[in-house]
């Protein structure tokens, strides 16, 4: 008798790091300073919103590429932010995720066999995202401690079958954001060749120290070639509302529509109306950098108490911290000993490379009430003594 077997598409992929952890610290109670997710509430005005729109009736499809009025708000928004000049029926589509839309940009582009340059660490999509499309990852790795682009040795990964490069600023997990120098750097690699590129900007206003976010909205000739993903979830504290965009130029997003309407179609409606309105009204994303840098200075002046070693982080919800003087243990096995014995848990960044790389450092998330992370620190101080 003949079962059906699947040959999996993903051999080498098992549970996500964030599952995996978030698992973990529910069985021992630990404090989850791991998945990136604030523990504080979001604003209830845009709670209302929702409400309202759900008691209006906003309860069907909304158009296949989302609400009208959601896009025509965000082409206003990217026009104050980054002076980008976007058509919001062409130009925008709204999609369940971030994760969702850079999924969606790869399975436009890739053809078996292409070539896609990702930066170690990576956000751990990336990869399987690429191999499920056929695509071949090439990894440049972030030179530590700095993280880095060195982008001679991007150059050096260039062939005649690269398709694309992903970048993300603010990076998850680093916490490292792109100058201007990179922006060069990145157009004279990509200047008369046919390689796309995908910026993952979910972090965009979860940035601090005064540092401008370098959207590639804002450079119209690299714009062209680029697919710009976006997430509510991260800048109006909702990330379980599993609500993005995609931002590309009409001949890019045309084809992207032809892979999100027979896959998703269209997104969650009530969510849509009420951010439409609520962008409207509020720019409350404009102060999220400064909210956030207070958690993570405040965050960095607690841990002062431990041995740990915080390394620079100006944007996203995390920040890295070095454990050498502490232990010689791998980071998975250091991470999952501080669940289970200091009741605290974290990331190993180990988990954002496919080439094996263990530099003893940990992905801590601030996003957090401040008692919540006073309390993680406490931990740390009385298991280590
Ligand atoms: N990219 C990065 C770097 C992220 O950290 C996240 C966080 N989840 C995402 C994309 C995806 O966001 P979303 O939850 O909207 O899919
Ligand atoms: N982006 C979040 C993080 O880096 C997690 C999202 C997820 O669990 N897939 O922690």
């Amino acid at each position: 008798m003949l079962n059906p077997i699947i040959h999996s598409k993903l051999p080498s992929v098992g549970t996500t790091i964030f599952t995996t952890m978030s698992a973990l610290a529910v069985k021992h109670n630990a404090i989850n300073l791991g998945q990136g997710f604030p523990d504080f509430p979001m604003n209830s005005e845009l709670q209302e919103l929702v409400d309202q729109a759900m008691k209006d009736g906003y309860n069907q499809y909304v158009h296949m590429c989302g609400l009208p009025a959601l896009r025509e708000q965000l082409s206003q928004k990217v026009n104050e932010d980054y002076n980008a000049n976007i058509n919001p029926e062409t130009q925008i589509t709204i999609t369940p995720g971030g994760t969702y839309a850079i999924y969606t940009a790869f399975t436009t582009i890739l053809r078996p066999g292409d070539e896609v340059i990702l930066f170690e660490p990576a956000y751990d999509s990336y990869i399987p995202n690429i191999e499920i499309n056929g695509g071949v990852a090439v990894p440049v790795a972030l030179e530590f401690p700095d993280y880095r682009i060195n982008w001679q040795l991007v150059q050096e990964k260039i062939t005649s079958k690269t398709k694309a490069i992903i970048i993300n600023t603010p990076h998850n997990p680093t916490g490292k954001v792109l100058e201007e120098s990179d922006i060069d750097a990145l157009r004279a690699l990509v200047k008369d060749t046919g390689i796309f590129i995908i910026s993952d900007e979910v972090y965009e206003h979860l940035i601090f120290d005064n540092k401008p976010h370098l959207s590639l909205l804002r450079y119209p000739d690299l714009l062209e070639r680029t697919f710009v993903c976006f997430s509510f979830g991260k800048v109006y504290h909702c990330t379980g509302w599993k609500l993005g965009y995609c931002i590309a130029p009409e001949p890019l997003m045309k084809e992207f529509r032809k892979v999100h309407q027979f896959n998703c179609f269209t997104c969650n409606s009530p969510v849509q109306v009420a951010l439409s309105k609520f962008l409207q009204q509020k720019k409350e994303y404009k102060q999220l950098g400064f909210f956030l840098q207070q958690k993570r200075d405040y965050f960095q002046q607690l841990m002062q108490q431990t041995s740990f070693k915080a390394l620079p982080s100006h944007g996203s919800y995390f920040q890295m911290y070095e454990y050498g003087d502490i232990s010689t243990q791998t980071e998975n096995e250091f991470a999952i000993r501080l669940t289970e014995e200091a009741g605290v848990t974290t990331i190993p960044v180990s988990a954002f490379y496919k080439t094996p790389t263990d530099n003893r450092v940990l992905r801590f998330c601030f996003a957090k009430k401040e008692s919540t992370l006073e309390e993680a620190v406490e931990r740390l101080v009385n298991y280590f003594g």
